[in-house]
């Protein structure tokens, strides 16, 4: 089975499910297996119970860690949801001394088929959120979501949710789209009081 429990760059990611409803250009799942000291992180059919994710948890040792733990992976985590969240609370018993961080599409509203913002946000101390264009035509030519011209107004309207709670929220893109692209994403999260980060794409 693919591993649940992974490090890369000396910080801790939990990778629980490989379902996904975009097909991002630049997505790393692209370019291989496996990311940092991960055998693989292609699950063989099925997403982790959360039985599963706890037993990875109960044998990781989280000895001195005391940064963040990002649920990231080879898929989308809100597409995990109850196991998400269950697994944030678990995580606050096992390892209280971290910081617990969702890197997400924003697209779980629509996963989910209802609001989900309170609920992250009481669960995690960070939810960043892939932006990665600044319009919804530029966003579906990019990440392909399977929700079409939804997409983009579910992401921004996930955001702006969000901070309405005790968390931190960020914004982030690849960069791959043009510097006028990144400008405009710039301005759209300045707009909306949100920062942004914008991450060097690597082929790696
Ligand atoms: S949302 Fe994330 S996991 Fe899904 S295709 Fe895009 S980059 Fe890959």
């Amino acid at each position: 089975m693919a591993n649940i429990v992974y490090t890369f760059e000396d910080q801790i990611y939990l990778n629980i499910t490989n379902a996904c409803p975009c097909k991002c250009e630049f997505c790393i799942r692209n370019n291989g297996d496996s990311v940092g000291d991960a055998d693989t992180l292609w699950f063989e059919g099925h997403s982790p119970s959360f039985d599963e994710i706890k037993a990875e948890i109960d044998a990781f040792d989280f000895g001195g860690y005391t940064g963040e733990i990002i649920f990231c992976g080879y898929g989308e985590p809100t597409c995990a949801y109850d196991n998400l969240l269950k697994t944030a609370d678990y995580l606050r018993e096992k390892a209280p001394q971290c910081r617990l961080r969702v890197n997400t599409n924003g697209l779980s509203d629509l996963l989910n088929k209802k609001p989900t913002a309170k609920e992250i946000c009481e669960a995690m101390d960070t939810v960043s959120i892939s932006l990665n264009a600044p319009t919804s035509e530029k966003y579906e030519a990019l990440c392909h979501p399977v929700f079409k011209d939804k997409a983009f107004p579910a992401i921004l309207k996930f955001a702006e949710e969000c901070k309405q709670y005790d968390v931190a929220v960020k914004f982030s893109l690849v960069n791959v789209i043009s510097k006028e692209d990144i400008k405009e994403c710039q301005k759209l999260s300045d707009k909306m009081g949100i920062p942004l980060r914008v991450r060097e794409y690597t082929a790696d």
